[in-house]
C-alpha cells in the first residue's frame, strides 16, 4: 500500500515496477471487492484531502480527491452550500464517490453525483490529464462510476447546491404495505425533495413491505451549522454471530415499526441525523459478529418493478435471513453521464444479509435469478460475488469501459467479472 501526501507523486507510483497492478483507494466503505487488488497494490489517497478552490459565491469546489465528503460539508455548510447528492454515510471519499457514481435520497431530483462533476484530474497511463463532459468526454463517461479502473482520480470539480438551512423538515410516515408505499412514494416525489422508506423485510403476506416512509424538504431558518464528530457511540465487541438470528431480528422490527407507528411525526432534523444515522454508531458493522454480512442492493426497471419488489421481500421474508431493515427508494429520470452508472429509473431495494455461508449465497442467487429476469442491475459498490455474465448483461456498455481501462490499474471486482487476469 502507498499513500502518496502530493499529487505529483501519482504518475510515477502508478508506473512502479514493484507491483503488477495499483487500484487507488479511499475510505474503503465499498461493501464488495471492488476497491481490492489481491494480487497487485493499493494507492491510499486518503493523504491527498486538501481544498483547491471553494468560490462562495458560486459553489464550484476544487478539492483533491482523498478528502471525506465529512470535511467537504465542514468546509461549505456554514457558508451556505451542500453535496449536490450524498450517500448514507458521509465517511466517503470525493474520489470513491464520483468512481462509484454514488446516488442518494434525492436522486429522482438530482441524479447521482456524476450529474455534478464539471471536471475531473485524472491521471491515467502515466499522464495527468483534465477530463470533463467537453474534454475527453469518451473518458471522462467512462470515469465516472468506473469502479477507479480509467486511472487515479486525482481532484474533483464539483458543483454544490444553495440549502436555506442545515436542517431538514422531516416527515415521517408509517405506512402498513406495500400498495401504501407505492402511493406515498409517487405523491412524494413531485412535493419532497428527499425520499426513503425504511421497510421491514420480515414480515410477509398483507404485510409485505410495511415500513415506514421518510421525506423531507430543506427547513428555511437560514441557520447554519456543521455537523460534529463528537457524540459518537461505539459498539464496544463484536456480537456473537448468534445474536443475529430470525427471532430478534423479527423482535426489533416490531418495536421499530410499532415506535414508528406511535410517533407519525414532522420534526426538523440537522442533515447528519437525516443523511447519516448510521454514522451516529462507528462499527456499527461490530453487529454482525466475525462473519460479517454481505448487502444485497438491486434496481428494477419501471413497469414490473412493483410485482419484482414483492416477489423479492416475498422470497427474504420466507427466507428468515434478512438483517433489521432494509430501504427501499424510487429512482427518478435523471441519467448519467457514466458508462458504468448503477443508477437507472426505476425501484432500487438494499439491505444487509447477516453472513450464513452457503445458506446466504443460495438466497442470494434466487434473489439474482428474479433481478436479471426482470432486467435489473445489482450495484457493484455493494457485491462481492455477482456472477460475471450477470455484470455484462446489466452493465451494457462495460466494453467501453473496458477500452478506456488503464492497463496498470486492476481490481478483484474486475477480474472476477470482465474475467480479465
Ligand atoms: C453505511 C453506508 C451507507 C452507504 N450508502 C450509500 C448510498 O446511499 N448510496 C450510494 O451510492 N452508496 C452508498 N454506500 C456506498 C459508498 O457510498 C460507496 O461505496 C463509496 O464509493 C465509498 O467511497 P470510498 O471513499 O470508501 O471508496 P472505496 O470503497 O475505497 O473505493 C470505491 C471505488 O472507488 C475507487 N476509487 C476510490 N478512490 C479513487 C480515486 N481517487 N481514483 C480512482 N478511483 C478511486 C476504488 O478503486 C473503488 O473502485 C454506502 C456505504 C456505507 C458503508
Amino acid at each position: 500500500m502507498f499513500r502518496p501526501a502530493f499529487r505529483d507523486q501519482l504518475p510515477a507510483a502508478t508506473q512502479s515496477n514493484t507491483v503488477s497492478s495499483v487500484l487507488a483507494t479511499g475510505l474503503l466503505r465499498s461493501y464488495g471487492d471492488s476497491c481490492l487488488n489481491g494480487p497487485g497494490g493499493l494507492i491510499d489517497m486518503t493523504g491527498l484531502d486538501r481544498l483547491i478552490a471553494f468560490d462562495r459565491t458560486t459553489g464550484r469546489l476544487v478539492v483533491e480527491a482523498g478528502i471525506s465528503l465529512s470535511d467537504i460539508l465542514k468546509i461549505v455548510v456554514p457558508h451556505g452550500w451542500f453535496l449536490p447528492t450524498t450517500p448514507g454515510t458521509r465517511f466517503v471519499s470525493i474520489g470513491g464517490a464520483v468512481a462509484n457514481d454514488v446516488h442518494g435520497k434525492n436522486h429522482h431530483r438530482a441524479g447521482s453525483i456524476g450529474c455534478s462533476v464539471r471536471a475531473l484530474g485524472l491521471v491515467t497511463a502515466g499522464e495527468r490529464r483534465t477530463i470533463g463532459p467537453d474534454a475527453e468526454a469518451a473518458l471522462f463517461a467512462a470515469t465516472i462510476g468506473g469502479l477507479g479502473l480509467t486511472g487515479i482520480i486525482e481532484w474533483v470539480d464539483l458543483q454544490l447546491v444553495p440549502v436555506p438551512s442545515s436542517r431538514l423538515d422531516v416527515e415521517i410516515i408509517p405506512y402498513g404495505s406495500l400498495d401504501e408505499f407505492w402511493a406515498i412514494a409517487s405523491e412524494s416525489v413531485v412535493s419532497h425533495e428527499h425520499t426513503v422508506a425504511w421497510i421491514d423485510c420480515m414480515s410477509g403476506g398483507a404485510h409485505t413491505g410495511r415500513g415506514a416512509f421518510t421525506r423531507a424538504n430543506w427547513a428555511t431558518d437560514g441557520v447554519y451549522e456543521a455537523h460534529s464528530d463528537a457524540s459518537w457511540k461505539a459498539v464496544p465487541v463484536e456480537f456473537p454471530s448468534i445474536a443475529l438470528n430470525r427471532l430478534t431480528v423479527s423482535a426489533f422490527n416490531e418495536v421499530y415499526f410499532r415506535a414508528h407507528q406511535l410517533q407519525r411525526r414532522r420534526q426538523l432534523q440537522h442533515y447528519a441525523t437525516y443523511f447519516y444515522p448510521l454514522d451516529a454508531v462507528s462499527s456499527w458493522n461490530r453487529l454482525y459478529g466475525r462473519r460479517g454480512m454481505l448487502q444485497y442492493q438491486c434496481v428494477i426497471p419501471p413497469g414490473g418493478d412493483r410485482g419484482v419488489i414483492r416477489s423479492l421481500l416475498d422470497r427474504i421474508a420466507k427466507s428468515g435471513q434478512a438483517s433489521f431493515l432494509a430501504v427501499l427508494k424510487t429512482f427518478g429520470e435523471r441519467t448519467s453521464p457514466g458508462l458504468l452508472s448503477f443508477p437507472r429509473p426505476g425501484s432500487t431495494l438494499a439491505l444487509d444479509f447477516p453472513n450464513r455461508g452457503v445458506e446466504t449465497l443460495a438466497l442470494m442467487r434466487t434473489l439474482d435469478a428474479i433481478v436479471a429476469e426482470a432486467g435489473g442491475a445489482l450495484y457493484p459498490a455493494k457485491d462481492g460475488r455477482m456472477p460475471a455474465p450477470m455484470f455484462r448483461q446489466s452493465f451494457p456498455r462495460w466494453r467501453e469501459v473496458a477500452a478506456c481501462k488503464d492497463p496498470r490499474v486492476n481490481s478483484d471486482f474486475w477480474r472476477r467479472v470482465s474475467l480479465d487476469d
